[in-house]
């Protein structure tokens, strides 16, 4: 039986997972069918048996992996810091180059790859798909246009505060293509709240995609090409310059560049130079030296923290702060604040069935709260809540934390305390 083929570092995880299963309570797929299958030690068990060639390397593996979200949060519960993430990643990759057809759940899946990486074209079908969504249109279209986003929030220009005269932290903003495409307006409030907390903003025009999702999908050398354009883009930008970005999931395939290009003599090197510099947008709001005054409109406001901001960057401490203390709103923290959505990138599409299982406690969860506005700070949670909502009839809406905060802004900044 042929092995899967994995490396030295995937190996070192698998070994220092000692099959204790403090993992599983935290598995959202576990919660959901109380399978050993379906747990984080299961799969790691299996990953570790088609490793040693005691198991078929084959669809059976292929779909225990498929069913799993790659959202970490096994890795945060895990005392003895596996990084599964890194396991499933290469066990996927290693399935993609013996068969693409055993990662590849969903028709639409490989076109959106592809597109991604084609923003004009990507925003054009965005608006299509958004004005043609109720029109009869070929059934592998359909999943896939049900997720595409509403109207977004109308946000009226703003006075903006002068420049501080001290010198500004430098941040590269990172557009990211979904956010760019589907939410470009959070993506301008983003831009707004930072200059106005006294940063020195540059947004590039034609950034390329992070690859996450090609690296999600086990198309690993694409991820590592996209990897390497962007570190082209900061390689000559000042050491201090912080790269910030409005996505969960981006920022930390962009954190783990370090990794993904560990083998690679020219491009590791500089990727290991911008690991520590990835910021999420709330996070950099809160580091930086003025603070923009808010006031609430007297709203239930949740947040649905994304699981890779939390789990990855570890950086989801910061929205949370920064809501609880919007004061004239109430901020609700629902119990699957930080629990992922089941959009999980392509999930949604590769994985509906699960997909929406996940979903729907969320939604009951926003229901029971009596939610206004459902907060989100990564692209795909957006499209997956937004969905949600409409499907229940709720009348929350979902809102990006940086359409939010900008809505509430009063134009006014403070010093931040230090
Ligand atoms: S991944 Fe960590 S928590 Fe889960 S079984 Fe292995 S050692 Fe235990
Ligand atoms: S990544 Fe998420 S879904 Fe996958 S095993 Fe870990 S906790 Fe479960």
């Amino acid at each position: 039986m042929e092995r899967l083929s994995l490396s030295d570092g995937a190996v070192f995880e698998l070994e220092h997972c000692n099959k204790c299963g403090f993992c599983l309570p935290a598995c959202p797929t576990y919660q959901e069918t109380g399978s050993e299958v379906a747990s984080p030690r299961g799969r790691l068990s299996l990953v570790e048996a088609a490793w040693r060639g005691e198991i078929e390397a084959g669809q059976g593996l292929a779909d225990a992996l498929s069913l799993c979200l790659g959202c970490r949060a096994c890795e945060s519960a895990c005392p003895s810091g596996v990084r599964y993430g890194r396991v499933l990643e290469e066990a996927r990759a290693a399935l993609y180059h013996r068969r693409p057809a055993f990662t590849v759940r969903h028709e639409t899946v490989p076109m959106l790859l592809d597109l991604v990486r084609q923003r004009r074209r990507f925003r054009r079908l965005v608006r299509l798909g958004q004005w043609g969504r109720s029109l009869p249109m070929p059934r592998r279209f359909k999943a896939a246009a049900a997720l595409l986003p509403g109207p977004r929030p109308r946000l009226a220009p703003k006075p903006m505060p002068p420049a501080p005269s001290a010198p500004r932290p430098r941040i590269w903003f990172f557009t990211t293509c979904v956010m760019d495409t589907a939410y470009r307006e959070a993506n301008d409030a983003a831009v707004a709240l930072l200059r106005a907390a006294g940063a020195e903003v540059i947004v590039e025009p034609d950034q390329g995609c992070c690859g996450a999702l090609h690296a999600h999908s086990g198309r690993e050398e694409e991820a590592r090409a996209m990897a390497r354009a962007n570190l082209a883009r900061w390689r000559h930008l000042p050491d201090d310059t912080w790269i910030v970005l409005h996505a969960g999931g981006c920022g930390a395939m962009l954190a783990e560049y370090d990794y993904l290009l560990r083998d690679d003599p020219e491009w590791g090197p500089v990727a290991a130079r911008w690991a520590g510099r990835v910021k999420d947008f709330a996070t950099a709001l809160a580091d930086l030296p003025r603070r923009p005054v808010y006031a609430g409109k007297g709203e239930r406001v949740a947040l649905q923290n994304s699981c890779h901001l939390v789990n990855g960057l570890r950086q989801g401490g910061a929205p949370v702060e920064i809501l609880q203390n919007v004061p004239g709103d109430t901020f609700v923290p629902v119990p699957g604040q930080d629990r992922c959505c089941g959009s999980a990138g392509v999930y949604n599409l590769n994985e509906p069935g699960m997909a929406q299982r996940i979903l729907e406690r969320h939604v009951d969860e926003v229901r029971t709260e009596r939610v206004d506005v459902w907060i989100v700070n990564n692209p795909g949670c957006g499209l997956q809540c937004e969905a949600g909502v409409r499907q229940a009839q709720l009348p929350t809406r979902v809102w990006h934390l940086a359409e939010y905060l900008y809505d509430r802004w009063t134009g006014e900044v403070t010093e931040a305390a230090r």
